[in-house]
């Protein structure tokens, strides 16, 4: 059985990487991952301005003409202002250019205006509130390189710097499906023995969110005619997620049926939860997860392995935050498996802090209402005690 970073390893060493790419407007821009370098077309900022509303004017005059000037003129956003007429000070608005002549800005409120002139401090240092052309970046920078995943703040870097048109891969298309004779849509009446059926939603919208196709190919009993005749379309996709079906009971088909339609290169993983997962591959396109069915193991096992194989297609390099914090209870478990614990973290005094949630039972989504984290314990580990430090893995 491999561990974690072994089954990772395996994972990442069989993925091919998208090579279809596809240009889109930077209003799309949300969740797709870029496929070329992105370069600034204007220096930003693209002219000397002013940081605030005030008066702007060349400093050796302040004390030639004992720090009072005639106010002549203005600038605002938008315009190009005249250039400063020698000896007087411009009128001037955050985000204005400076004018031809000026050097300095001296914010408003130190200012004292006497009718049409104007008085300013004696200590105002040369350059002071003035924002120069190119000084966060300059036309021609690299903003962006390949394999990252765009978020809004990228796109607002993007926009500020006039790139228009984004070159990033083409979406992947994910069939998502899950696999149990006892699965009931939310909605319908449970008959005796049925359950609601959880796990498909959350892959696909957390696919959605890693910039993937997602595709509802619905529930399948466990019946391997309905999943072979599902998977036969397998071909089209770029991964075949599927959950339920993948341990040793008898009913557990998923890993059969893809044995035949390709090649599973691992079977279960020294995690808990989530140890019966299996992932593999199918012609020379598709990468298939089957994940374990339990609703906290199909989580569990998508954000460690089908996350950062998606993020690696994309050409990314996914890497987990794993941070120190004190853990304020104590948890006794038998060594052998990594283990992810679903946590509360937050943060006191200036240092992490982490609980560790009653009901940890791989079936029991109820601590989902506290937990944004988790508490990662080492394969050797038998737990931990009140007030040790953990590593933990904020979500
Ligand atoms: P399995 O992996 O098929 O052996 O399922 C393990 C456990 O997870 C069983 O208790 C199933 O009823 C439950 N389960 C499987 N698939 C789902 C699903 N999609 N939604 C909710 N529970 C599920
Ligand atoms: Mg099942």
């Amino acid at each position: 059985m491999l561990s974690l970073d072994e089954a990772r390893a395996a994972i990442l060493a069989r993925v091919r990487p998208a090579d279809r790419i596809e240009h889109i407007a930077l209003a799309h821009g949300l969740g797709r991952t870029l496929a070329g370098v992105l370069a600034a077309v204007v220096d930003n900022p693209a002219f000397d301005n002013s940081a605030m509303d005030g008066y702007a004017m060349a400093h050796a005059d302040l004390a030639a003409h004992s720090f009072t000037l005639p106010v002549a003129g203005e600038s605002s956003c938008g315009s190009a202002p005249q250039r400063l007429a020698p000896g007087t000070a411009m009128r001037i608005f955050t985000g204005a250019p400076l004018p031809a002549g000026a050097d300095t800005v001296v914010m408003q409120e130190e200012v004292a205006r006497e009718g049409d002139s104007a008085r300013f401090p004696q200590d105002t240092p040369r350059g002071d509130c003035v924002r120069h052309r190119g000084e966060d970046f300059r036309a021609g920078d690299t903003l962006s390189e390949p394999g990252r995943r765009l978020g809004a703040w990228d796109l607002a870097l993007l926009s500020a710097a006039g790139v228009a048109e984004l070159p990033v891969y083409a979406r992947p298309r994910v069939l998502v499906v899950a696999t149990g004779d006892e699965l009931v849509a939310p909605g319908q009446p449970l008959a005796p023995g049925q359950i609601y059926e959880s796990n498909r939603l959350p892959t696909l919208l957390q696919l959605e969110a890693l910039g993937a196709d997602a595709v509802d190919g619905g529930t399948v009993g466990d019946d391997p005619q309905a999943l072979r005749a599902l998977l036969e379309q397998s071909t089209d996709f770029d991964f075949v997620v599927t959950s339920g079906g993948a341990s040793v009971g008898d009913h557990d088909l998923v890993k059969q049926v893809f044995a035949e339609i390709g090649e599973i290169n691992f079977w279960k993983a020294r995690i808990k939860p989530g140890k019966p997962v299996a992932f593999g591959r199918a012609g020379s396109r598709t990468h298939f997860f089957a994940l374990p069915g339990n609703p906290v193991s199909s989580l569990v096992t998508f954000k460690l392995f089908v996350e950062p194989a998606l993020i690696a297609w994309h050409h990314g390099r996914h890497t987990d935050m794993l941070l120190p914090a004190t853990v304020v209870n104590a948890f006794k478990r038998k060594p052998g498996r990594m283990e992810f614990l679903r946590a509360r973290l937050w943060s006191e005094g200036g240092e992490l802090k982490a609980e560790c949630l009653k009901g940890q039972g791989s079936h029991m989504l109820g601590p989902i209402r506290q937990a944004n984290g988790f508490i990662r314990i080492g394969e050797d580990s038998a737990g931990f005690a009140a007030g040790e430090r953990v590593s933990v893995i904020p979500l």
